[in-house]
């Protein structure tokens, strides 16, 4: 029996969570502001909207043998690709879970680890001996002055290795690998770098054309979108063709000023204050596959202390901080539109070793959960709409990746019904397109290379008087 008392308690208590059309018009418009200060001034605004350099999309002319290396918030992902006509061939690939003693080591353990990884994939993949370029996806805000330069800003997600901050990190990687290459093995070639936006936007490009919108939502939350020159005050170059480039927003910064505060809440506040970022990415905060579940846990002691939820007595793990997986959230959220919440109770059993809890228990657990998932869906087509308003043609699409949204089994009918309302609120004629990219944050990163070889790939290079063969096409 549920128990309709406690019920409307919590919901009342969670209200503010719920927020309503008006409030997501008011953040668009909010978010809209940051990104024309971001466009005129990187220093003026907390959405930095940084220049990627990227101006070139694919144009299914790209060949050849490519590595990528793409450091997330959670893996480290090696892949050596191919690419053929009409086709991109995977020869192999990696996926590691980043060990979490790395995130706060010394940059150079950090690259050192990277660099291991990736000689021993491409040796592994018979590789010796060859020159090969390589994409590399770096996903946190970094300000780039070329297509390999990048200088980290700050680290977010969970990451804090001192002795990266105001370095290059192309420069890192390539130092460790140049130590690790020693006998050496195969020469990798760093030549670009990127964020998981801009891969996913790239790699979402090559399947439609109207892709000029990357999204990830992930460990972290991130977009970026193809501007036009003309419309970048703080564009340090001549406007020559072609006449576009793709912005990397950072708009996981959206609200590091304040603004987000009057929709925020008091759990919000709460994981800000106690992150080891405080004040900063509170827009991603509010979205990312890192924060969810923590906002969960907040909520759930909170009820627990009102003696509204377990009776008033909290399992152990309801005390450890960041001890839920967001996987087990989309496990509950199997549950919406059903009766019966047998996955929410499966999902409980995984979380917590010994509890007792009741049928009201796992409604209001599961509302929770629910709230909190669509409240990040919502922001996050806030955003994609915001943006979409912003390219001037009627399909536009969003190209998309990070398993968050990929994985979750209601997530992006959430986002696009979100987008869809305010297409038909607002009467704009705009058909916003998805297309998934899965890990098109890597292969982005092959692309970008690829293209880069397109352009100026070198034939022979000669090394301590031996001459190397080139990438095999
Ligand atoms: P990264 O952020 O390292 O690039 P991913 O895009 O794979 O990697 O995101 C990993 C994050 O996504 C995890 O830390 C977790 O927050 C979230 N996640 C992982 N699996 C799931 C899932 N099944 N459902 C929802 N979220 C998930
Ligand atoms: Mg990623």
């Amino acid at each position: 029996m549920v128990n309709g008392n406690i019920i409307s308690k919590v919901d009342a208590i969670i209200h503010p969570l719920k927020l309503n059309h008006e409030d997501y018009l008011k953040d668009g418009h909010l978010l809209n502001n940051e990104l024309n200060r971001g466009l005129k001034s990187t220093k003026d605004s907390s959405v930095k909207m940084y220049l990627t350099y990227v101006r070139s999309l694919p144009n299914q002319k790209e060949r050849g043998v490519y590595l990528a290396l793409d450091l997330g918030g959670t893996n480290i992902r090696v892949v050596l690709i191919e690419f053929l006509p009409n086709k991109i061939n995977v020869i192999d690939q990696q996926c590691h879970e980043i060990p979490a003693t790395l995130f706060f080591s010394s940059g150079s353990q950090l690259f050192d680890f990277i660099a291991e990884n990736v000689i021993q994939f491409a040796i592994k993949n018979k590789l010796a001996g060859v020159r090969v370029a390589l994409g590399f996806t770096f996903s946190f805000p970094s300000v780039q002055h070329g297509l390999a330069e990048a200088t980290l800003v700050a680290w977010t997600k969970n990451f804090m290795c001192p002795g990266v901050v105001g370095y290059d990190v192309v420069q890192l990687l390539k130092q460790s690998l140049k130590r690790k290459m020693d006998r050496s093995i195969p020469y990798i070639d760093v030549v670009a770098i990127i964020n998981d936006t801009t891969g996913t936007l790239i790699y979402g490009s090559l399947k439609d054309s109207n892709c000029k919108i990357g999204l990830i939502v992930g460990t972290g939350s991130n977009c970026c979108y193809v501007e036009q020159l003309q419309n970048i005050d703080k564009w340090p170059y001549n406007y020559s063709e072609p006449n576009q480039v793709i912005i990397n927003c950072e708009c996981g910064a959206f609200g590091d000023n304040g603004v987000l505060d009057c929709l925020a809440t008091s759990w919000d506040r709460t994981i800000d204050y106690e992150s080891l970022n405080i004040t900063k990415q509170i827009h991603e905060k509010i979205i990312a596959g890192m924060y969810l579940p923590e906002l969960l846990r907040r909520i759930m002691l909170t009820l627990v202390e009102k003696g509204l939820l377990f009776n008033g007595l909290a399992p152990i793990e309801l005390f450890v901080p960041y001890s839920i997986k967001t996987k087990f959230m989309s496990l509950i959220d199997l549950d919406d539109g059903r009766k019966d919440l047998t996955n929410t109770k499966e999902a409980l059993k995984k979380i917590f070793k010994y509890f007792k809890c009741n049928e009201t228990d796992l409604r209001i657990i599961f509302s929770i959960n629910n709230t909190i998932t669509r409240r990040s869906a919502y922001f996050v087509a806030t955003a994609l709409w915001t943006l979409a308003k912003r390219i001037d043609q009627v399909n536009v699409s969003v190209a998309y990746d990070g398993s968050l949204i990929c994985k979750h089994p209601h997530y992006k009918r959430w986002v696009k019904e979100k987008v869809n309302e305010f297409a038909q609120n607002e009467g704009i004629e705009k058909v916003i397109g998805f297309v998934e990219a899965p890990d098109g944050s890597i292969y982005g990163a092959a692309i970008v290379a690829a293209i880069c070889y397109r352009e100026k790939r070198p034939k022979f290079i000669k090394k301590n008087g031996k001459v190397y063969e080139i990438t095999r096409f």
